[in-house]
């Protein structure tokens, strides 16, 4: 066997995702891509900020000059750390300064280089589901466990009892997603602070503090005004992680951070630590054209309101063909049920036969539901209306 065990169980699990991108492959080539309504993948279709362009032109102008694209200090460019910690230090409501923070390779990048700085073989991260599938994957590559906890269905609500209840000795850390892939749930302050309190409580009980992550690439994407709470506020051992993937559209450039909460008395050695994590996991730092777009782009985003109009596009198709959702109050995702309680891969793939491509909840932890992601335009939202329809009726017999 040329992989290893684990790699070559991944493979075999995730057989049907697969499966599922070569079948829209082969819908595209036989029917053309317009009569394909591909909701399967959440890469942000909407092109960059203008400041993107022209922070790459001024880019070009240095190009020639040595060390343009060098080595760099490990945690990222210094200005660029100045930056981030400005926009930080607004989007949490205390001030962050440029040494809380380190520039990684995505929000995917952050997360595993905090997981390789913190986890001892055989710790649980614990996360509610449905959850972004490559968490479990990112854990068990630092030797961890994804423990997920199921949150309310429909409402996809916390459930802060069985959260308490899930939490062990060995529990290290707590991940959660606001606004969320897949459900678009943002997290009220409220649902926050006692999940802050439960992480008290345990923390002191197993005698080590356990995290609060907050994963937040969709924070700019939240529709009818509703606000994303800030964690640093309400939890002293709370990390932050993001990217630019989203709302620079610059997903591909790989661009994110790591920053931890000036308020916890081990910050420096945490952020010591994912320092090294990222060198030696072999990201070193990250790319130098990214960060160097960031430093111009910063503030600058794609234009929301597209979003938000084909939230209402979307969630208009869904209520017409009688499929059953909560309104998304943030993100570019939509997490319906299966009609009738059905098999959430059956349902999946009778959409396909409507060439509407989708992801099975079971994919996410949570199965009886599926997963739209809306970064397609508004035609192709409105061009699966009819194929929505049939595969209910189908679906209800
Ligand atoms: N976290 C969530 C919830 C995501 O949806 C994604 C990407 O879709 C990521 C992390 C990874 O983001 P990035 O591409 O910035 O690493």
């Amino acid at each position: 066997m040329i992989l290893c065990s684990q790699i070559e169980g991944y493979l075999a699990k995730s057989s049907w995702i697969r499966r599922m991108f070569e079948t829209g492959i082969e819908l595209k080539k036989k029917y053309g891509a317009e009569n394909v309504y591909d909701f399967s993948l959440g890469n942000p279709d909407l092109a960059p900020p203008a400041a993107v362009a022209e922070g790459l032109r001024e880019l070009a102008e240095d190009a020639g000059k040595p060390f343009a694209f060098g080595y760099m200090p490990n945690a990222g460019y210094p200005q660029v750390r100045e930056r981030l910690a400005e926009v930080v230090s607004v989007e949490q409501g205390v001030a962050v300064s440029a040494e809380d923070l380190v520039v990684t390779c995505g929000a995917a990048g952050g997360i595993n280089a905090l997981f390789r700085a913190v986890l001892e073989p055989g710790d649980e991260v614990l996360c509610p589901a449905p959850y972004f599938v490559e968490y479990g994957f990112y854990a068990e590559n630092h030797r961890g466990v994804l423990k997920a906890v199921p949150s309310k269905p429909l409402t996809f609500e916390l459930d802060l009892k069985a959260l308490a209840s899930a939490i062990s000795d060995r529990t290290r850390c707590v991940l959660i997603n606001s606004p969320n892939n897949p459900t678009g749930r943002i997290y009220s302050l409220e649902e926050l602070s006692q999940l802050a309190d439960i992480l008290r409580q345990a923390s002191a009980r197993t005698g080590r503090p356990i995290l609060l992550i907050s994963d937040e690439p969709y924070r700019f994407l939240a529709y009818d005004g509703t606000e994303v709470p800030a964690i640093f506020p309400i939890y002293e051992h709370s990390v932050v992680i993001s990217s630019f993937s989203k709302n620079l559209a610059l997903a591909g450039e790989r661009v994110g951070y790591v920053a931890v909460n000036p308020a916890m008395p081990e910050g420096a050695h945490l952020v010591a630590g994912v320092i090294l994590a990222n060198r030696i996991l072999g990201f070193v730092n990250a790319p130098a054209v990214g960060q160097k777009l960031l430093a111009k782009a910063l503030g600058h985003e794609v234009d929301a309101s597209v979003y938000a109009r084909r939230r209402d596009a979307m969630a208009e198709v869904l209520r017409e063909a009688g499929i059953e959702f909560s309104m998304p109050q943030g993100a570019f995702y939509f997490f319906p049920r299966i009609p009738k309680g059905g098999d959430d891969a059956a349902f999946v793939n009778e959409l396909m036969q409507e060439q509407i491509l989708a992801v099975p909840g079971s994919g996410f932890g949570y199965p009886g539901f599926f997963r739209l992601a809306f970064c397609v335009d508004e035609s192709t939202i409105r061009g699966a209306a009819p194929g929505f329809a049939r595969a209910v009726a189908k679906a209800l017999g």
